[in-house]
């Protein structure tokens, strides 16, 4: 042996040496009897658990275990006892703080010189970081994980959705280009290119109408839908939008039934849009029921808002599809779609107007082969839902020729003057005289028409409130001034946004004869013009 380390070989010097290491240590070294005394406690202890040396030395060690996991200390002795190790065991303990840490147990057996066990010797080190840093790491693996799951659906979607797109596309074109050179060929015969020039048309219109419907979606994307609102008359659309599929209804010989509720209306929205939400639950419809198979169309006022039913005896949908029906892309089965066609992006658009306007729309089947239906929910104007503007509620009524129920009074030759600064509110209005024969004269301020210096060429004036310059209390106040000769007795209707009792009242008191909210019901504001009218004859 090296003489130069002969001092350190002495028992006094080795236990020294070995004390000196157990006191520097990170970890916490602990002794302790069988009885689970602690009986030595070092510096890294008391780093690690919070407790001084005077504190720990005579207590239980049971004293940093949690109550839950009280038994372990009974499993470790007696695995002491029987001369085993215990080699970085997992677990918590409870520092002198109360807070849970993780710690790496080692145990082993401390022997006296006879080689009888009487106690045992633990290594704690304190993993918390490590075992957090550890599930962080894990979470952001999942994270990660999920992340690309994600990218790798929207890619197969993606991908899906192109082919779909270019067989999409390509359909009719086929049609489109073997009908061009067909007509090419030879001079054709009538026949043919009344045949051709048809094929040709229809499938341009398919093609145009999946190219809108991309733009349409990336505009929904991008949140560029652009909404022109106003008041809407749904049966109106409705009928629109039930004409330009009766061609395919034709076709299929499908059974189409029609229920309009004449009071359903009018809804706050844009009139194109509202249609092409109608216009595709009907094609999806017509689409997706075998010829001879019925559809039903369901307009009608429930409480607060409209609601539209558009339900079929077609292919139905299966409950787990139903979840999903709403979103981009997705369509049934590919070899079912196939046999359909479409891109998977009418049900979506629709989801996504119809919210645009405050409505919902939900889709509902008992299943395969058992119909569908979809429900649009529209909201009714505020104005609309006070009882002052309803007559009595009609049932709606079956009418499968769409001609609407709409108790039209004549007005021919009779003259409307129109007020108001919002030229949609306005618009409306005109046009709703003019259905029932009128002449309507529309000005957008009460100055212009007071600068028409008399009123007697007109039955009837239809005047805003709130205006710019000069408000319609004012307005008819001069109306009511300017001499019988002048007009001043003409029959007034305030037409207005504003609908507190004090402005009604105050209506009446300037020289209305009458004060309806807007936006009104077309029939009630029509039947009231008539009235007028009929008074004055
Ligand atoms: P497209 O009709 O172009 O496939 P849509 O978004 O309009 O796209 O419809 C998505 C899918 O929802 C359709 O492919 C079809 O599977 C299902 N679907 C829509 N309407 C009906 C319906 N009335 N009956 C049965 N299935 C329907």
């Amino acid at each position: 042996m090296n003489p130069s380390f002969d001092q350190f070989n002495t028992p006094e010097v080795q236990m020294a040496y070995l004390a000196s290491i157990v006191e520097s240590s990170d970890d916490a070294i602990v002794g302790k009897n069988l009885q689970s005394i602690v009986t030595s406690w070092n510096k890294g202890a008391e780093r690690v658990f919070g407790y001084t040396a005077e504190e720990m030395i005579g207590q239980s060690i049971t004293r940093l275990i949690p109550t839950e996991r009280l038994g372990e200390e009974g499993q470790i002795l007696s695995r002491i006892q029987q001369g085993k190790r215990i080699d970085h065991f997992e677990t918590i303990r409870v520092r002198k703080d109360g807070k849970e840490i993780e710690v790496s147990v080692t145990v082993s057996a401390i022997r006296n010189a006879e080689g009888t066990i009487i106690g045992a010797s633990k290594v704690a080190r304190d993993i918390t970081l490590t075992k957090q840093a550890e599930r962080d790491r894990e979470m952001i693996l999942e994270k990660e994980r999920e992340l690309r799951e994600k990218a790798e659906k929207a890619d197969r979607i993606k991908n899906e959705f192109l082919a779909t797109l270019s067989h999409e596309l390509r359909t009719p074109l086929s049609a489109i280009l073997g009908w061009v050179q067909i007509l090419r060929m030879k001079p054709p015969t009538p026949e043919d290119l009344q045949q051709g020039l048809e094929v040709i048309f229809r499938n341009t219109r398919v093609q145009s109408q999946l190219i809108e419907d991309l733009l349409d979606m990336n505009r929904i994307l991008m949140g560029k839908v652009r909404l022109d609102v106003q008041l809407v008359n749904l049966p109106e659309i409705m009928g629109v939008a039930l004409e330009s599929v009766a061609l395919s209804v034709e076709a299929k010989e499908i059974q189409l039934k029609t229920i309009i509720d004449p009071l359903a209306g009018p809804v706050r929205g844009d009139p194109v849009r509202l249609q092409q939400v109608i216009w595709n639950l009907l094609t999806n419809a017509i689409k997706f029921t075998p010829k001879g198979g019925k559809v039903e169309v369901v307009l009608e006022r429930v409480n607060s808002h409209v609601e539209i039913n558009i339900s079929d005896t077609g292919i139905g949908i299966k409950p787990d599809f139903l979840a999903s029906i709403f979103d981009r892309f997705s369509q049934v089965d590919s070899s079912t779609t196939r046999h359909y066609g479409g891109l998977g992006l009418g049900l979506s658009i629709v989801k996504h107007l119809t919210e645009l306007q405050g409505g919902t729309v939900h889709a509902k089947s008992a299943g395969e082969g058992k119909g569908s239906t979809f429900r649009v929910h529209l909201p009714l104007p505020l104005a609309l839902h006070g009882d002052h503007l309803r007559t009595d509620r009609q049932h709606p009524s079956s009418s499968p020729d769409m001609e609407m129920e709409w108790d039209q009074p004549n007005l021919t030759d009779k003259k409307v003057l129109i007020v108001d600064d919002d030229r949609d509110t306005a618009e409306v209005v005109k046009h709703l005289l003019l259905d029932c024969g009128a002449e309507a004269t529309l000005v957008s301020s009460a100055k212009e028409a007071l600068a028409m210096g008399t009123f007697s060429y007109f039955d009837v004036l239809i005047s805003d409130i709130g205006m710019p310059d000069m408000d319609g209390f004012e307005f008819i106040r001069q109306v009511r001034a300017m001499g019988k000769e002048k007009g001043s007795k003409i029959s007034a209707i305030a037409l207005t946004a504003f609908s507190r009792p004090e402005d009604r009242k105050l209506a009446v008191i300037s020289g209305f004869d009458v004060y309806l909210s807007k936006p009104a019901d077309p029939q009630e504001l029509v039947s009231l013009v008539d009235r007028f009218v009929k008074r004055d004859e």
